[in-house]
């Protein structure tokens, strides 16, 4: 197992601990995988049961951090349109498929504190996985952030550093604690490990439906998920279970939408924009570090982008809840997503279609 840089090619053991290549690059993870034997998984219903796919942790580390993540429901929400209830999970966002490796990787490593950014959700997995390891999360975030994430991030051990700014400026504040500190960056943007966790949402999807639905709606602000599908993705095509990709719709929320943009104009670099305030918290991400990745992504997958407004996703969170489904705003934007995509293009309405419901509506402050 190592980290790889793809623009330069240099490798870099997992214990260096590094979180960008020496060139200025970001990382990617290198390590060998066997295809899961869908036919015959047993009944470990949690993300472990791919572990043949996963980052070779050593047992007794997977049973001191694992809180059964993984596994979650499919909530039909329209005739064609189904919902995968992540926000079910242990700290209730999808998070918790990536911050479980971030918190096995340091534990196998003997860290003893680590440093996180985050809109909330991903810092509140972080915090919660790697108390379980007995590892110190120091938490920064913009001052916005949902009184309940905080509390929730406390109660865990985190240390909360409010940076009074935007998520971009949060960002910034981290990097420069790490680099004075020296303290490991449990990275969920910079770290591939997360990745390796947020993949199994595609497994899952899977098993659930004996194939892939046909049209995936995935969310971007800095494209956590986004690469997990990616990487699900090419894996189940190289190992034969899929024969093709289904169309891939990757939304931003209209008021903070770099990358959708670049879609527009056929770029494969984020664009540079003007950010306004969106509901949509956990994707509020004016530069995406890995922007250029993701972008190279959808790309690939032969997807393509759309951008919601602030009016879209008021009217999808308020419909959600009508149909039994409380999600945070930044969730809901999946379901705007899904309509104005089925509006550009009605094909779609035709078609087997997934949005994920992401973080639960309790821990969001409006
Ligand atoms: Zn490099």
């Amino acid at each position: 197992m190592k980290y790889i840089c793809r623009h330069c090619g240099k490798t870099y053991p997992i214990t260096s601990m590094r979180y960008i290549c020496e060139c200025g690059s970001l990382l990617h993870l290198s390590y060998p995988k066997t295809p899961p034997d869908f036919g015959s998984l047993g009944n470990d219903h949690s993300l472990w049961r791919y572990r043949s796919a996963l980052p070779p942790f050593e047992r007794e580390t997977i049973e001191q951090i694992t809180m059964g993540e993984g596994g979650t429901p499919i909530i039909r929400l329209e005739e064609n349109l189904f919902g995968k209830a992540d926000y079910l999970m242990p700290t209730l966002s999808f998070k918790d498929r990536g911050a479980v490796m971030l918190a096995a990787l340091m534990a196998e490593a003997g860290v003893k504190r680590c440093a996180i950014d985050s809109s909330g959700n991903a810092a509140t997995a972080v915090a919660a996985y790697a108390a379980r390891g007995g590892i110190t999360t120091e938490v920064f975030v913009p001052a916005s952030t949902s009184a309940k994430k905080l509390t929730q991030i406390e109660a865990h051990g985190g240390r909360i550093h409010a940076i009074d700014g935007s998520r971009d400026e949060t960002a910034r504040a981290t990097i420069d604690y790490v680099n004075a500190s020296g303290i490991f960056y449990a990275s969920h943007i910079f770290n591939p490990f997360f990745w390796e966790g947020t993949k199994t949402y595609i497994y899952e999807l899977y098993e659930q439906f004996e194939t892939l639905p046909e049209v995936l709606i995935v969310p971007v602000g800095n494209g956590t998920l986004l690469m997990g599908v990616y990487i699900a993705l090419q894996e189940l095509k190289a190992w034969n279970p899929i024969d093709s990709y289904p169309l891939v719709i990757a939304f931003q929320a209209a008021n903070c939408a770099p990358l959708a943009q670049a879609y527009e104009k056929r770029s494969l670099v984020p664009q540079s924009v003007a950010v306004s305030p969106t509901l949509a918290e956990g994707i509020a991400t004016g530069v995406p570090a890995r922007g250029k990745d993701i972008l190279q992504a959808v790309h690939e997958l032969g997807g393509r982008f759309v951008t919601v407004t602030e009016e879209e996703i008021i009217k999808a969170h308020s419909d959600l809840a009508k149909k039994g489904v409380y999600v945070e705003h930044t969730s809901a934007a999946n379901y705007a997503a899904y309509r104005v995509a089925v509006e550009k293009d009605a094909t779609l309405a035709d078609k087997k279609a997934l949005i994920p419901l992401c973080g639960a509506g309790l821990k969001s402050a409006h």
